[in-house]
């Protein structure tokens, strides 16, 4: 018998089950599970890495200044071309 050591923990154990990364493990889990899951959309908007769930059919992004940013980036190909 080892004398004084304590048995090692290995990954799995219910210590690691909880906590932080656990929790947001089993909240994904829920979300892509659930009926919210079709609303998940990826923004339109240029450099924007988010995604957002939609409210209304016809939201492409996921905060108002992502909608201006992409509305000055349209505008801003349109000028360029007539230009
Ligand atoms: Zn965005």
């Amino acid at each position: 018998m080892d004398r004084g050591r304590r048995p090692r923990r290995t990954p799995g154990t219910a210590a690691r089950r909880r906590g932080p990364r656990a929790a947001l493990a089993r909240a994904a889990v829920a979300f892509l599970a659930g009926p919210d899951r079709r609303r998940l959309r990826a923004c339109h908007a240029p450099r924007c890495v988010r995604y957002f769930l939609q409210d209304h059919p016809r939201q492409e992004w996921c905060t108002p200044s992502c909608g201006n940013r992409a509305r000055v980036a349209r505008h801003h190909e349109r000028h360029k071309k007539t230009a």
